[in-house]
């Protein structure tokens, strides 16, 4: 596998139909990478917001292939992958002021996103950003109240299957009870997890298969490649966030093919969008059928009515954890 950290000091100037992010095909303009090919490749991204002691700024590409996707690529290749993540987190989490490494994909025009090269990012920043925080704070007072992981509470509460999109052995992908965009996505481990640094081979290749299969359904949902915000939300480094459970949250802006929910507002620094009326998906068959979830329930628009206090959270503080058992019960 080809995992090369590069350095960007060279200045080039890509004609406007070139993909900075493809290799550097002989005889073609040279590439953000100086290779004929490559497996997955990180580098630091070139116009940072974070540098040096601030923090990293780094681009993973999935794949070589311009028009691919992360759902596309193999079980193993995705296992590849999810060792450049961890990898990536292990060394961005050494870095002196490094409080918080947040790996995360923007997909798609409606969010925003120009280059339609597969490929995420990686952000290593000097603090903690607010809305792992806010979880962290939420996760911290659940379990001082019951001394247990709020999370492990939420995933227990799943156990229906209600709103179940993807049942790995090791993993489960879900609409939470708490979503606040029609197709919401959280994808956690079953065992308490701090992060990928947490993972065993096993939970890997589960992670790997969930990933795959989620986003397919996804680009099922209205045949076309959904847009989409991923982000992990791990444990920070060190002994912070010791009862942090890991999950990745996915956030589609479509409401249907061409509806989008407010695209401008998904940026996950960006204040809280409305709560839902409900956080199910609205379209009958499609997603909602295959996922295995059914019409609205009295409970989930319940939880959904009592958010707004807790909007800007994806993990509802003032939701304990009977609260999200009773609510997501059958
Ligand atoms: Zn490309
Ligand atoms: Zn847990
Ligand atoms: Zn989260």
């Amino acid at each position: 596998m080809t995992v090369a950290p590069l350095r960007q000091d060279r200045t080039y100037h890509p004609p406007a139909d070139h993909c900075p992010l493809d290799p550097t095909r002989p005889g073609r303009p040279e590439t953000e990478i100086p290779e004929p090919d490559y497996h997955i490749v990180v580098f630091e991204n070139r116009y940072p917001s974070y540098t040096g002691d601030q923090g990293r700024c780094e681009v993973v590409c999935y794949t070589p292939d311009h028009d691919s996707s992360l759902g596309a690529q193999s079980i193993d290749h995705i296992q590849d992958l999810i060792e450049v993540w961890r990898d990536r987190t292990r060394e961005l989490s050494r870095l002196p002021n490094v409080r918080y490494v947040y790996i995360f994909e923007n997909r798609g025009e409606a969010i925003g996103v120009t280059l339609s090269h597969p490929h995420g990012q990686i952000y290593a920043y000097p603090f903690v950003p607010p809305v792992l925080e806010r979880e962290l704070a939420a996760e911290a007072r659940h379990h001082r109240k019951t001394g247990r992981c709020l999370y492990c509470d939420v995933i227990a509460g799943e156990s229906s299957g209600e709103r179940t999109v993807v049942r790995e052995d090791r993993w489960l992908a879900f609409v939470p009870p708490f979503a606040r965009w029609p197709y919401e996505v959280h994808l956690a481990p079953l065992q308490h997890r701090g992060g990928l640094l947490d993972l065993d081979e096993s939970e890997d290749a589960s992670l790997a298969r969930a990933l795959k299969v989620l986003l397919q359904k996804y680009d099922r949902l209205f045949q076309v490649p959904l847009p989409y915000v991923m982000a992990m939300h791990q444990k920070p480094p060190g002994r912070a966030g010791a009862h942090h459970h890991f999950h990745i949250e996915f956030y589609p802006p479509n409401r249907s093919r061409d509806k989008l929910k407010s695209a401008r507002r998904l940026s996950w620094t960006s204040r809280a969008p409305k709560v839902l009326a409900s956080a199910r998906p609205r379209r009958p068959g499609g997603f909602a059928a295959e996922a295995g979830v059914k019409g609205p329930g009295a409970a989930s628009s319940r939880i959904n009515r009592c958010a707004p206090s807790c909007a800007t959270l994806s993990l509802a503080p003032a939701a304990d954890a009977a609260h999200l058992r009773r609510t997501s019960g059958p």
